[in-house]
């Protein structure tokens, strides 16, 4: 395995520019990834032919390959385009701060309005109400109320099937009572028709929002964009609230509507429970559009985690059979900083395929800084030390069983066989230096 590797690496060490032949697969690979991830096709096109007009005739950094460098390009733009910087609610400067929700009906809307009430209390120390504007089902107002009341945020809503005047008057009361945020919940139709694109108007019109939301399910594909232009072009909204993206759906109308309307993405909604709520992030939203996020988090987690000097010096440790579980418990604290672990031995190149079969179990590694801790410094350092009664002795301070510290033995001597059969290749530093 390891001369393999060897020579793969060896092949392709700084001489390589990125063209069109060695790139091709990877191109192919990245356009399905978007298409399969319902990004809109036209945009998928525009975006994949962008990236790689201006990845062309770059240097191939050393130690990854140009595939692997043109992923990584094309995750950095995505992100780009996504804003790096999350965007907040505004703020109004003279309270009340009200927030206007419009989208399609079922697109998520009052699911929405009572998971921000919720997130601003908690997150923010605001004081909201919700305005009940959808007014023509009384099955709208009573699921409103429902969800409001678990929460213990006021509701505002009046018998008449008027609901300019449910957003006006919930802003008066919001100032009445000095409740800082108004969240209105808003009708939506089937489809995008002129009478709710009307009333959403006038809302807006009459209440001048210090922030116009609209809501659109991520599993509404292609249409999504369509929706999220019409919407824009009718009522100019600030932002935009992803909803569903618990489902399969990789989340690409998140990329096709931000290329098209170019508004930020504020909030995804990943449930229907209320505190299935989170703020947007542009890397994460990358990576699960791309599907494809090793060699990406590979570079984006090495970067800011790992430390060249300590991974030197623990490959001359690792050489000199001088690794102890001092160390070991280092590693771990690092790979736990790093994200998922069986993610990140998927993405230890070569160490990937090799290690993925044997099904790292990532709760395994939980108990066993508790053991390690439990360990006086020299049997840290010299572990074959660690017999039957020291044994138990570890097992009653940490809160495990000697069943554990047994496994846990085993587990470090597999692990420290392994990785001197990898610090032979001395292959990661090269490689994390490459992509800085
Ligand atoms: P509205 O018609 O726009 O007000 O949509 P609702 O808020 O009533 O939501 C429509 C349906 O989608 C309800 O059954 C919600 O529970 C569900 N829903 C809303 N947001 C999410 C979400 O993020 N994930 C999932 N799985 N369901 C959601
Ligand atoms: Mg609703």
């Amino acid at each position: 395995l390891s001369s393999k590797l060897e020579k793969a690496f060896q092949s392709l060490k700084g001489e390589a520019k990125i063209s069109d032949v060695n790139i091709a697969e990877t191109v192919r690979e990245i356009r399905r990834a978007l298409l399969d991830a319902d990004v809109n096709y036209e945009v998928a096109k525009e975006f994949t032919n962008k990236v790689k007009d201006r990845a062309m005739g770059e240097d191939v950094l050393t130690a990854v390959n140009p595939g692997q460098q043109f992923t990584k390009i094309v995750y950095d733009e995505m992100v780009t385009i996504f804003g790096q910087e999350r965007e907040d609610i505004e703020v109004a400067h003279t309270p009340p701060t009200v927030i206007l929700i419009a989208g399609l009906q079922g697109s998520g809307k009052t699911t929405f309005s009572a998971k921000l009430a919720k997130y601003l209390k908690e997150e923010n120390n605001r004081n909201p109400i919700l305005a009940a504007a959808d007014v023509y089902r009384p099955a709208a107002i009573n699921q409103l109320k429902t969800l409001a009341e678990s929460i213990s945020t006021p509701v505002y809503s009046i018998e008449q099937k008027d609901a300019v005047r449910v957003a006006k008057e919930a802003v008066s009361m919001a100032k009445s009572l000095a409740l800082d945020t108004v969240i209105i919940d808003t009708a939506g139709r089937m489809h995008v028709d002129e009478k709710m694109m009307n009333e959403v108007a006038e809302i807006k019109e009459a209440v001048q929002p210090n922030e116009t939301l609209f809501v659109v399910d991520s599993m509404t594909g292609q249409d999504a964009v369509n929706t999220a232009k019409e919407f824009n072009e009718r009522i100019n909204y600030d932002g935009v609230v992803l909803t569903k993206l618990d489902g399969d759906t990789r989340g690409g109308a998140a990329l096709s509507i931000k290329t098209v309307v170019e508004k930020p993405i504020k909030f995804v909604s990943t449930g229907e429970k209320l505190d299935a709520l989170s703020p947007f992030y542009p890397d994460r939203m990358a990576q699960r559009i791309l599907g494809m996020g090793d060699v990406v988090s590979l570079v984006e987690k090495a970067q800011k985690e790992f430390d060249q000097e300590e991974a030197e010096k623990l490959q001359k440790k690792i050489k000199s059979d001088k690794f102890d579980l001092e160390d070991f418990r280092q590693q771990l604290q690092q790979i736990k900083g790093m994200g998922n672990i069986s993610d990140l031995v998927g993405m230890i190149p070569g160490a990937g395929k090799a290690l993925q079969d044997k099904e790292i179990d990532e709760d395994a590694f939980k108990p066993i800084e508790a053991i390690i801790n439990s360990m006086t410094p020299e049997e840290r350092r010299n572990p074959e030390i660690l017999n039957g009664t020291r044994r138990r002795r570890i097992a009653q301070g940490s809160g495990t069983k000697v069943r554990d510290i047994n496994d846990l033995m085993k587990q470090f001597n597999q692990m420290k066989k392994m990785m001197k059969q990898f610090s032979g290749m001395g292959k990661m530093g090269k490689m994390m230096k490459g992509m800085k």
